[in-house]
C-alpha cells in the first residue's frame, strides 16, 4: 500500500513542487503520470497568478505533463470570484500591479484590466517579475482613492532555480506602505482556492490529498478547507525547518514521488505517519483534519539513526 492508495485525487501546488522556476522537479512528471494511469484526478493550484492557465499548461506539457488548463486553478481564478462577489460587473475596469497572464483570465472573464489609475473600481496587486518604481506609484494612487483593493496573495517568496525570490507579499508590502492601506489577500491560506480545485478534481474532501511546499499557505489553507495535507520538501521548507513548523501537515515528504513508495505495514494502518525513509515519525495525533490548538507542538521529526527514535520499520 502506497501513501497515493488513500486517495483519489491530488491538489498539487506547482512553485516548490512540481517545479523550481524552469526547472521540472525530479520524479514529478513521473508520479503525475502513474497517478493517473492509477485512475486519479490531478489537479493544479497556485497562489502564484503571473501566468494563465493556458501558459501554465504549455509549461506543464513541456516538463512532459500533459495538462487540460482547465485543471489548473491559479489565485486569479479567486481574485476573480472575490470581484464579481463585491460586484463588479463586466466591462468594469481594473487597475492591475501584476504580470500579464493574470490580464489574460480578467479578459476572459469580461473584466477590463487597465495601467490607468482613474475610473477603475478596483486595484489588484499580485507578482510580477518586471516590476518597476512606477508600477508601484501607479498603485499606490489607485489605492489611496478608495476603491476595493484586492491581493492574489501574501507569499513572502517563491523558490526559483537560484534560490528564492521576492514573492507577491513582497510587492503587495510596498503597495500597502505606499498608500496606507491594507488589502484583502484571497489566495492561499483562504479556503477558497482549495474549494475550487476540490470542485475540478470531483473527488471527496477525505479522499483528496493537497500536496504543497509552504506551510503558512499550502497546509493552512488544506486544513481552512478541511482536506489532507502533504508538505514536501523540494521548495520553500527545508528539512531543518521541520522542528519550527508553525503549520502541522498530515505526512511530510521529501517529493511527491513518495506518494507511490510502498509503506510498511505499520505506515500503511489508520494512523498517518510521515513516509520519507529519514522523516518516518508516528503520527499520533496528527490524524485526519482535526483542528490543531495554537501552540501545538511542532511534528516530531527524527533523524534517521537516532538510536532513541528507533524507526518503525
Ligand atoms: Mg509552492
Amino acid at each position: 500500500m502506497t501513501l497515493g492508495d488513500r486517495f483519489d485525487g491530488f491538489l498539487f501546488d506547482l512553485d516548490g513542487v512540481v517545479w523550481r522556476g524552469e526547472e521540472v522537479i525530479p520524479g514529478a512528471a513521473q508520479t503525475v503520470a502513474r497517478l493517473r494511469e492509477q485512475g486519479k484526478r490531478v489537479v493544479f493550484l497556485t497562489n502564484n497568478a503571473s501566468r494563465s492557465p493556458r501558459q501554465y499548461a504549455v509549461k506543464l506539457m513541456r516538463m512532459l505533463i500533459p495538462t487540460q488548463p482547465a485543471d489548473i486553478v491559479t489565485s486569479g481564478h479567486v481574485v476573480i470570484s472575490h470581484l464579481r462577489k463585491i460586484g463588479l460587473k463586466t466591462g468594469d475596469r481594473v487597475h492591475l500591479c501584476a504580470a500579464p497572464g493574470l490580464a489574460q483570465l480578467l479578459r476572459g472573464d469580461g473584466l477590463v484590466p487597465t495601467s490607468h489609475t482613474t475610473g477603475v473600481q478596483a486595484l489588484v496587486v499580485a507578482w510580477n517579475p518586471k516590476l518597476t518604481f512606477e508600477d508601484i506609484r501607479r498603485a499606490a494612487d489607485v489605492a489611496r482613492a478608495d476603491v476595493p483593493f484586492v491581493a492574489a496573495n501574501n507569499d513572502a517568496t517563491y523558490p526559483g532555480e537560484d534560490g528564492l525570490l521576492p514573492g507577491s507579499g513582497a510587492i503587495l508590502a510596498a503597495v500597502e506602505v505606499a498608500s496606507g492601506r491594507k488589502a484583502t489577500v484571497v489566495g492561499k491560506p483562504k479556503p477558497e482556492m482549495v474549494r475550487l480545485a476540490l470542485e475540478r478534481a470531483g473527488t471527496e474532501p477525505s479522499r483528496t490529498l493537497v500536496c504543497g511546499d509552504r506551510p503558512e499557505t499550502d497546509v493552512a489553507g488544506a486544513r481552512s478547507a478541511g482536506v489532507p495535507v502533504a508538505l514536501v520538501l523540494t521548495g520553500v521548507t527545508l528539512e531543518s525547518d521541520l522542528a519550527s513548523l508553525t503549520e502541522r501537515p498530515d505526512w511530510i515528504l521529501r517529493d511527491v514521488s513518495e506518494l507511490l513508495a510502498e509503506q510498511t505495514a505499520e505506515a500503511s494502518s489508520a494512523d498517518p505517519v510521515v513516509v520519507a525513509d529519514g522523516l518516518r515519525r508516528p503520527a499520533s495525533g496528527a490524524e485526519g483534519n482535526d483542528e490543531r490548538e495554537a501552540g501545538d507542538e511542532p511534528a516530531d521529526v527524527r533523524e534517521k539513526g537516532d538510536a532513541s527514535a528507533p524507526e518503525l520499520s
